[in-house]
């Protein structure tokens, strides 16, 4: 390795270069007011006056002509919203703009502000929520501030006892050891789960045994498992924040207090004079692996009941069981926070944002129970009225079960005579466990033909599978593995639970500057082509015979899949068209009147003369610039309109894209990622390496469960309500969330926001509906509830955050900004958030202590590593060096991530495989992405979700190598590892070391939305610099800081805005 322990500079003796690559250092105030959801701030999308907040919600990306719906009578739209409080606009404090911020690289000591200035300070620093109600400067009075603190903290006992000396040592960790914290870092205090909680609304949770049997329609199996009171509830002490050897009320990060960091923190004029060089312990400052371990440690192997109103889950990373007990499992649902402050002054104050990430189609392990379906037959799911939310556990019975009362808009309903039910002694009503609409947090409805487009009832969708036949794809052979796939591929098309076959139709489609259109219908003997060369019209030429049923006309299809290779074997034809690709698929499925999903397998820019024409913008001379997030932009016009169409006949458009070049994927994916489709990229794809991968992605995503032509709205309990939504999704108004699919691994993003005061008593509810057609043609409702809790009291809310979840806000929030504003600004924003969240924590929650300690939330603590890491990615790096067709892509793929995947990408698994106990069934634990973790002689699995390296250290024992690769040693291995045979699969070998890690991998893959390629990379090698950019706790190879200076930066700018 290149370095021992690390080295530290004391970070402002440097002007920007500690920071790595952000060349305007991060701390200068933006030149231009903020982002999107940081604000509903002034001039951030279509610009409002300047000085007014925006009152409305914010924009979602596309413009909201009016609600057009496509869906009549009690659907979901066409629905008054209960009243909300309009909010009124107020006078802009420009953030960041003027409170007397130094710059990063300013060498001077700073004067510390008066206390004003600090109130103001704190108050511009308040972008997180709308409309204040208050100038800022009365929003933080200090009378206020001195009644919060220590509410619930224990003195303070600042908990990492002194490294010693300010020279701790030469820590060199050539061998990862992940499971030895250091002395004094017990990092995972016991999360702080217990006591806050309370059951939802209504009666105690059922003990054990209920559910017994189900009302009509229900199905699957009755009863539940046992399940143990409170598995998570009331276990934990007290007020709960501080783990053994924690200091106080947060997490004082253990070491941060130390003298190793204290230097630096410290530093006066006489710091800065001469820098002494000085080691700082890197297993002292938050580890990710740790904490991801401890919570697997304690919450592991757990059953997780949703009985408890404000719960905060177990971590993504941590294998649990859930047991829906009202609320939704957080497989669908996960939070940033699980305790909203009670008012929007609070909500400002904090800037922590407030947002659930949903995943209705979320995968759930086969020993959870799948959704009930209800079915009440003709009169349709109970609604309340005034709000239209669906029954569900939060709907209160009175008058003797004649009545209920809505949790959501307090309105009161009466019982349709069908659903009446009496009431027990608790004043619950008797067929409590009969209903999953009552006892359950997530279930489904038969929708009835209301909820039909045009009232009349949905067919089974279509997978259109649409080929481009031009030279580039038929030379590399993917033409012939496309067809050769497809025979057996579409045997497993997606089919309802139990049923024998996928009613899923098929058709197909292949083209160059044309479109050919196959006839496939199974009374033929041999398939029929028919052409269609106007492009500027284009419609579908045969109706009858081009949709089929694949197991009917399976002969002629497979007859079909063997001639299309041979058809174009000579083809010359290099340009393609795009636009009318997708065009053509739309019009098919209007013409059948279904959904479906076209699947496009396409080599190239389209620069054929036809609608939709691209032509290369790829310009690197913008990165850097204001005109930077032009190469990020779609293209507009025709684009735009397709992706409208598709929503509207729910048509998603899934992309397999080949290109050797630019291929403008800022434009191309464009549509994909506005019809709960996803973009795949194969660059340079060669048969023999990249086959194999694509053929898994493939397989995944014919096979994946999936609801097309779908809305999704979001209701919630009076005093806040959903104000943006991120993901692959459409707007066509600021409610209803339209996307022509959603599959099992597309998330939504929610952000809320209040407009009024929400009670500590009934906790903050919200409700998401999800309509759609199943793939057999039903149509459905999906519902998910969720119940938080509601405080006046800051520490609740640090206490019950999710630092997962957070950074899949903030990344899509960041990465939808970057559309509209410099990457500079962006990433000022994000540091500057951070700062202030943490700082206000320090101010409000924990003890008092030296300001030279870093002290931190403890469900936050590792917060500041994803944030680092996210600006580090691809996208909002701003590199020369990287392709802007993988920055668009990695940008439009992270805009519909769950929570998994955001934290897995920004945090990739470093496993460390040569010391693997093959023995074991238990993974080696993964360490820390450092190259300070790797060792000369080690060898390395990285994974981030979607790239898989094998890292091979350069004193590799021979032992290892044989084992693996079959060859004596490295240097038996070839120069050039991307030709290497066993490049994309490793040898299959009869030896313990060769089946752990190919299981390993394989069930890697298999968990994962994504297939990846198996890199193979020698220490240096040149290669493995495509390895080591995903070493996120370093500096960024594109620019960008480590993990450490960007901890000591965030320091200081909390530093900045206590004094
Ligand atoms: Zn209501």
């Amino acid at each position: 390795m290149s370095q021992q322990g690390y080295v530290a500079t004391p970070p402002y003796s440097q002007a920007q270069s500690g920071m790595g690559g952000y060349p305007a250092g991060f701390g200068s105030a933006p030149s231009q007011p903020l982002y999107g959801h940081y604000g509903g701030q002034p001039q951030s999308f279509p610009v409002p006056p300047t000085g007014m907040m925006k009152p409305a919600p914010p924009p979602t990306g596309l413009p909201s002509p009016p609600a057009s719906s496509h869906y009549i009578s009690n659907g979901q739209q066409n629905e008054a919203h209960p009243p909300r409080y309009a909010a009124p606009p107020a006078a802009a404090a420009s953030p960041y703009g003027q409170p007397p911020q130094s710059p990063y690289h300013s060498m001077s000591p700073q004067a510390p502000p008066q206390a004003q200035q600090v109130t103001n300070q704190m108050g511009a620093m308040n972008l997180g929520y709308g409309p204040p109600p208050a100038p800022i400067s009365q929003a933080l009075p200090t009378s206020h501030l001195a009644q919060q603190p220590f509410h619930s903290a224990p003195p303070p006992a600042m908990g990492h006892p002194p490294l010693g000396s300010p020279c701790t040592g030469p820590q060199s960790h050539r061998m990862p050891s992940p499971q030895s914290p250091p002395a004094g870092q017990p990092m995972g205090g016991p999360p702080s789960m217990g006591g806050m909680g309370r059951p939802y609304p209504g009666p105690p949770p059922p003990g054990a045994g209920g559910f017994q049997q189900f009302g009509p329609g229900a199905e699957g199996q009755p009863g539940y498992p046992q399940q143990p009171q409170g598995q998570f509830g009331g276990q934990m002490a007290g007020p709960g924040m501080a783990g053994p050897g924690m200091a106080g009320p947060g997490m004082a990060g253990p070491g941060m207090a130390g003298p190793g960091m204290a230097g630096p923190f410290q530093g006066g004029a006489a710091q800065m004079a001469g820098p002494p060089q000085k080691k700082l312990d890197p297993d002292s400052i938050p580890s990710t692996t740790q904490v991801i371990e401890d919570d697997q440690a304690k919450r592991g192997g757990q059953v997780y009941a949703t009985n408890v109103r404000g719960q905060v889950p177990p971590l993504v990373t941590t294998n649990f069981t859930v047991q829906d007990q009202g609320n939704a499992s957080p497989r669908y649902m996960r939070c940033t926070t699980y305790s909203f402050p009670c008012t929007a002054d609070l909500a400002k104050q904090c800037q922590v944002p407030l947002a659930t990430i949903i995943k209705p189609f979320a995968t759930v392990p086969k020993n959870e129970t799948p959704l009930y379906v209800v079915n009440h037959g003709e009169a349709g799911p109970i609604r309340c009225n005034r709000c239209k939310a669906y029954m569900c556990p939060y709907m209160q019975f009175i008058d003797g079960g004649r009545r209920f009362q809505c949790g959501f808009c307090s309105c009161v309903n009466e019982v349709p005579a069908f659903y009446f039910q009496h009431l027990d002694h608790m004043g619950r009503r008797v067929d409590f466990y009969e209903r999953p609409e009552l006892s359950l947090g997530s279930y489904e409805f038969v929708a009835t033909l209301d909820y039909c487009k045009n009232n009349k009832s949905a067919s089974p969708p279509a997978y259109i599978f649409m080929i481009d036949v031009s030279y580039a794809n038929v030379k590399s052979g993917l033409v012939r593995l496309i067809c050769e796939e497809l025979k057996t591929l579409l045997d497993n098309l997606p089919r309802e639970e139990g049923a024998e076959s996928s009613t899923v139709k098929v058709g197909f489609v292949t083209y160059n500057k044309i479109l050919h259109f196959y006839n496939v219908k199974s009374a033929l003997a041999q398939p029929q082509m028919m052409v269609v060369s106007d492009m500027a019209e284009m419609f579908v030429p045969l109706l009858d015979g081009f949709l089929v049923n694949f197991q009917e006309s399976c002969s002629v299809i497979n007859n079909l899949l063997d001639q299309i290779p041979d058809m174009f074997a000579d083809t010359n034809e290099s340009e393609t068209v795009f636009a009318p690709v997708i065009q053509a698929g739309v019009e098919a499925l209007k013409a059948a009147e279904c959904s479906g999903k076209l699947f496009i397998f396409h080599s190239s820019i389209p620069t054929a003369e036809a609608p939709g024409k691209l032509k290369n913008r790829d310009d690197k001379k913008l990165i850097n610039t204001e005109k930077e997030k032009t190469l990020f932009q779609p293209q507009k016009g025709l684009y735009e309109q397709l992706s409208k169409d598709c929503v509207a006949q729910g048509c998603s458009v899934d992309l397999f894209l080949f290109p050797s070049q630019y291929v403008d994927m800022a434009t191309m994916g464009d549509v994909s990622t506005h019809t709960g489709g996803t973009v795949h990229k194969y660059s340079n794809f060669q048969l023999e390496l990249d086959g194999e991968h694509f053929l898994s992605d493939l397989r995944k995503d014919v096979r994946k469960a999936i609801g097309f032509d779908a809305i999704m709205r979001v209701r919630t309990s009076t005093g806040f309500r959903a104000t943006d939504f991120f993901g692959a999704v459409h707007m066509n108004n600021t409610t209803d969330v339209e996307m022509a699919a959603v599959d099992c691994d597309k998330a939504v993003t929610v952000e809320f926001k209040h407009d009024d005061t929400l009670s500590e008593e009934t906790g903050a509810l919200m409700q998401c509906a999800l309509l759609y057609t199943t793939i057999s043609g039903q149509r459905r409702l999906r519902i998910h509830n969720l119940s938080l809790n509601c405080s006046s009291q800051l520490s609740e809310l640090y206490k019950s955050c999710e630092t997962d979840a957070l950074i899949n806000f903030f990344a899509k929030s960041a990465y939808r900004a970057m559309l509209n504003q410099p990457l500079k600004t962006v990433r000022e924003i994000l540091v500057n958030q951070t700062a202030h969240m943490l700082a206000c924590y320090r101010k409000n929650c924990a003890s008092p202590s030296a300001a030279s300690q870093l002290i931190l939330p403890d469900a936050m603590k590792v917060f500041p590593i994803y944030m680092n890491s996210l600006m580090k990615t691809g996208p909002l790096v701003g590199s020369a060096e990287l392709s802007t067709d993988d920055r668009a892509h990695q940008r439009l793929s992270v805009m519909a991530m769950g929570v998994e995947e955001t934290q897995l990408l920004l945090y990739p698994r470093l496993v460390p495989l040569h010391n693997m106990d093959v023995a074991s069934d238990v993974l080696p634990a993964p360490v820390r992405c450092s190259e300070e973790r790797l060792t000369d002689a080690g060898m390395f699995l990285l994974e981030n979700g979607h790239s898989l390296f094998l890292w091979l250290g350069q004193a590799c024992t021979p032992e290892l190598v044989q084992s693996i690769f079959n060859v004596p040693s490295l240097a038996h291995m070839p120069s050039d590892l991307n030709k290497c045979a066993f490049q994309s699969s490793l040898p299959v070998l009869d030896n313990p070391q060769s089946k752990k890690l190919r299981s390993m991998i394989e069930a890697l893959l298999d968990q994962r939305p994504k297939s990846m390629k198996l890199l193979i990379v020698r220490q240096k090698d040149r290669s493995e610099m495509l390895f080591r950019q995903h070493l996120v706790e370093d500096k960024g190879l594109h620019g960008g800081a480590s993990y450490m200076d960007f901890l000591c930066y965030v320091h200081r700018e909390i530093r900045n805005l206590l004094t």
